[in-house]
């Protein structure tokens, strides 16, 4: 039983969350995670994944993992610097590599754990950061485990950074900077501003981090945000998840040598958490060779994203300023962007409300998350049924 402190500490701390609106209940998905769920006995459009390419459910995928785990077995047994590396993992990170154009990558079991790994491994508390304000929750918290100051300057503002970056150093409080993004942000699908930052880090010698897990699989024809600009030489660490458009799990940082003999020696998770299993790196490695060798699946998501896109905005919802497939319909009110949510389901489509913390208060949406797996039957579907309850809860026009 827990402590009368504890138990009340949660039970506040849940009905204020419920009253609020900022209560995420959630579901269980039978069977597969397609474009297609199954919750319960009712059949759903599902646009709420970041499997942008399908790939989580591709036989090809499944084929590879099958044959990883009889030769390999289920487990990597242990971390990778007490038992040694898997041959698998050796292949998987020489692929990344060849993927991000860097000299070396090293696997971590999760985007998050890049993160947590990379940043800490490198920053300490003499030196400082500038994170863009609307950073994933993984930067934040390895920023903060580095013990580095924390700068954040305003989102995509680059004249920001530069000045703070300027004023950072006339203060002479700090021995290392490093200037830290998403590549492509979460909760609206803009693309960071990289050519105009890695100019300011050129000149002020700061170090170059894109986090750019809505990125690969996505911009610059699959190969990702930092390649869409021509950067893989300038921006020192390139992140990335091997969950979202890889369809898998696990996370990487790519860029020089050193820098990955380094990581491998000094980062934490790697250190003291087991290595990904062989079915994750085997089907990992088989979507990356996949997404190299033909443009076929990442056409077909950008086409899918623009058509939703422009559907949404020619009923007069607001889409914010989305360049990739995230496709935002920005409500505002946490509690009408739930109810409009809970409609949405009830008409089968699943389109979660995303509200505060996970974007700024009074700031809720519903992400739609397109992917190459869509069917045009699928999207016109979803379209009606924002339409139809767009008018019920008076968010567009009846003349519309
Ligand atoms: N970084 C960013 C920018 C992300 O959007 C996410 C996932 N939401 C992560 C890291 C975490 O990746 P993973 O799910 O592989 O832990």
């Amino acid at each position: 039983m827990a402590t009368k402190s504890l138990r009340s500490f949660l039970e506040n701390g849940l009905t204020h969350l419920k009253e609020n609106g900022l209560y995420n209940e959630i579901e269980t998905v039978h069977g597969a995670n397609g474009p297609m769920i199954t919750i319960g006995s009712k059949n759903f459009i599902n646009l709420s994944s970041n499997n942008y390419l399908g790939l989580a459910t591709d036989a090809r995928l499944k084929k590879v993992a099958h044959e990883a785990i009889d030769s390999h077995g289920v487990g990597s047994g242990s971390v990778r610097t007490i038992n040694g590396t898997l041959d698998l993992h050796d292949k998987l990170e020489n692929k990344l590599a060849a993927f991000k154009g860097t000299e070396a990558a090293i696997a971590y079991q999760s985007g998050f754990n890049c993160n947590m790994a990379a940043i800490s491994a490198v920053m300490d508390k003499q030196d400082v950061i500038f994170s863009d304000a609307l950073n994933h929750a993984s930067i934040i918290d390895g920023c903060r485990l580095s013990k580095a100051t924390i700068i954040r300057y305003g989102h995509s503002d680059m004249d920001d950074l530069r000045k703070k970056a300027i004023d950072a150093i006339s203060s002479g409080k700090y021995k290392k900077m490093m200037v830290i993004t998403d590549g492509v942000f979460s909760m609206d699908g803009d693309i960071a501003k990289l050519p105009d930052m890695v100019e300011i880090a050129e000149e002020l010698d700061l170090i170059t981090y894109v986090d750019d897990a809505h990125g690969s699989g996505v911009t610059g024809n699959g190969y990702g945000t930092v390649k869409q600009f021509g950067l893989e030489d300038k921006i020192d660490f390139q992140v990335g998840t091997l969950s979202k458009a890889i369809g898998v799990v696990g996370g990487y940082v790519a860029g020089k040598r050193t820098l990955v003999d380094w990581l491998k020696v000094c980062s934490r998770p790697f250190l003291f958490s087991t290595a990904l299993s062989p079915a994750d790196i085997a089907a990992s490695l088989k979507a990356i060779e996949l997404l190299m060798d033909s443009k076929e699946l990442n056409q077909k998501l950008c086409e899918n994203g623009n058509y939703l896109k422009q559907g949404l905005e020619k009923l007069g919802y607001n889409i914010g300023t989305s360049e990739t497939p995230i496709t935002p319909c920005i409500i505002g009110d946490e509690k009408e962007t739930q109810q409009f949510s809970k409609r949405l389901y009830d008409e089968g489509v699943y389109a979660k409300s995303i509200v505060f913390p996970t974007v700024p208060k009074g700031t809720g949406r519903i992400r739609n998350m397109p992917t190459s797996a869509h069917t045009k039957e699928m999207l016109d579907q979803t379209l009606a049924v924002y339409e139809k309850v767009g008018k019920e809860m008076g968010m567009i026009k009846e003349s519309l």
